[in-house]
């Protein structure tokens, strides 16, 4: 899902991509609060309506290992795989390739996501992002288009930040180191 007029790095647009983060936000990994705003817990669970998986350009970064286990997924060597599914960013990190209609490359509109065992940590640990998580705001904003959002289970804190400290949404080793709290 895209985030419209939201800060941290959020790309601006149609709404449809929640998992694909298309910022950078780096600079706020560094630290967690002593007294959060979400110390009571969260409540989050997915009713899989697939928003996240398409409706907006965006990107849905890999690890090395994450690309591996998809390539065997799908019988491919991995060289073939990064060929044909993924596309370079900066800073020699690596995304899942869009559609035309900027779904991606492993969603279709009536199965869901087609690779859900091997999806790449970004997707699973949605929406217990840093970006996400940061605020009430950017909390509410991002309910606003993901209806798993404030329903459903209860997330306790240690889960959330054991979350956010590896989240996924950057595969950099510059900005994956684990904060310390
Ligand atoms: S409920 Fe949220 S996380 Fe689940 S598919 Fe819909 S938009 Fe994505
Ligand atoms: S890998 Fe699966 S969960 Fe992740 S964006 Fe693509 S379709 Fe959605």
């Amino acid at each position: 899902m895209k985030h419209r007029g939201s800060p941290a790095g959020w790309s601006q647009g149609s709404p449809g991509r929640i998992l694909r983060y298309t910022g950078a936000i780096d600079e706020a990994r560094d630290s967690l609060p002593d007294s959060p705003w979400y110390e009571k817990g969260l409540h989050f669970q997915c009713v899989r309506c697939g928003r996240c998986c398409g409706g907006g350009p965006g990107t849905i970064r890999a690890s090395d290992a994450e690309i591996e286990a998809l390539a065997k997924r799908l019988g491919l060597d991995p060289t073939r795989f990064r060929e044909k599914y993924t596309r370079k960013l900066r800073r020699g990190e690596v995304s899942l390739r869009e559609k035309l209609n900027h779904d991606c490359v492993f969603y279709d509109r009536k199965q869901g996501c087609t690779v859900y065992e091997d999806r790449p940590r970004q997707c699973r640990t949605w929406p217990f992002w840093r970006s996400v998580v940061h605020s009430r705001e950017t909390w509410a904003e991002a309910a606003e288009r993901c209806p798993g959002m404030d329903v459903g289970r209860l997330h306790r804190r240690s889960q959330i930040e054991g979350s956010i400290r590896n989240d996924g949404t950057s595969t950099s080793p510059r900005v994956r180191r684990t904060p310390a709290v």
